[in-house]
């Protein structure tokens, strides 16, 4: 039998816009209440204010995602306020790209950092009250290209890539804990991340595509909203590719 839904507290970085947007919504629908973090204030402060108007529950707070102090001095409030969050998406991504030669030190950094380096200060900094509580949802948001590679994505892949290992030594950790942690790797999905491909680009992207389509942030979502649910309790350290069947 199916285990009741319970409606949770939630954060998701970059809930701004794209895919983290489409996740803040589909949360809000199913009744929890969605903190939704992004560096733009206007962002996600407009999507935590289409939420509460819909009849929602969401809060919007502000943040470089990659500012250690920033991520400390977000979480330490949400803790004081909420106790803490159930269910943690760490979805805020960038993308700088260039051939490998011309990278430079701050494409690299900045990659790291904002795609790596702050899944690492938002776990650290929620992660607490979900194990005193014994029950939490860890939701990385890696890519394809950190399974299969990408010319001219070195950076993004190693992060991308990162964050999965990331991802399952969380779920050997905490796994005592009754908290899950997995990575879902969306394949190519509309949102302003890939409206700057050029048109040859998006042609040599779908050729590789079985299901001939690009995804939507609904499909990501769809599959986020599950693992965050009741009933996937028994799934954790596993990668998850919502990707029209890129990576098989
Ligand atoms: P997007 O449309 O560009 O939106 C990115 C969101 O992340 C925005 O809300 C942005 O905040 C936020 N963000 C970026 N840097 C941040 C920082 N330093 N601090 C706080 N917030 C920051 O991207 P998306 O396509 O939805 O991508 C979401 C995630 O999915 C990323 O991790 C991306 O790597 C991954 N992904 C995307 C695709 C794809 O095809 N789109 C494929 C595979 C994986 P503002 O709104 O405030 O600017």
């Amino acid at each position: 039998m199916l285990l009741a839904h319970q409606p949770r507290i939630a954060l998701v970085t970059g809930a701004g816009r794209g895919i983290g947007k489409a996740i803040a919504e589909t949360f809000a629908a199913d009744g929890h209440t969605v903190l939704c973090v992004s560096k733009n204030p206007a962002s996600c402060g407009g999507v935590a204010d289409a939420i509460t108007a819909a009849g929602g529950k969401a809060r919007a707070f502000p943040a470089d995602v990659s500012d250690p102090a920033a991520a400390a001095a977000v979480c330490e409030a949400v803790n004081a306020e909420f106790g803490g969050v159930d269910i943690l998406v760490n979805n805020a991504g960038i993308t700088r790209d260039n051939l490998l030669l011309r990278m430079s030190d701050a494409e690299w950094g900045d990659v790291l950092a904002t795609n790596l380096s702050a899944a690492f200060f938002w776990t650290r900094n929620l992660v607490r009250p979900m194990t005193k509580k014994r029950w939490g949802r860890i939701i990385n948001i890696g890519s394809v290209v950190g399974r299969m590679g990408n010319a001219g994505q070195a950076n993004y892949a190693a992060a991308k890539a990162g964050l999965h290992g990331f991802t399952m030594s969380l779920a050997r950790e905490l796994a005592s804990r009754t908290i899950t942690a997995n990575t879902i790797a969306p394949g190519f999905v509309t949102t302003d991340m890939t409206d700057k491909l050029t048109p040859e680009q998006k042609d040599a992207i779908m050729r590789n595509v079985p299901l001939r389509r690009f995804g939507t942030p609904a499909d990501i979502a769809a599959l986020a909203n599950f693992l965050a649910s009741e009933n996937a309790g028994y799934i954790t350290g596993q990668i998850f590719g919502v990707d029209g069947g890129m990576a098989m």
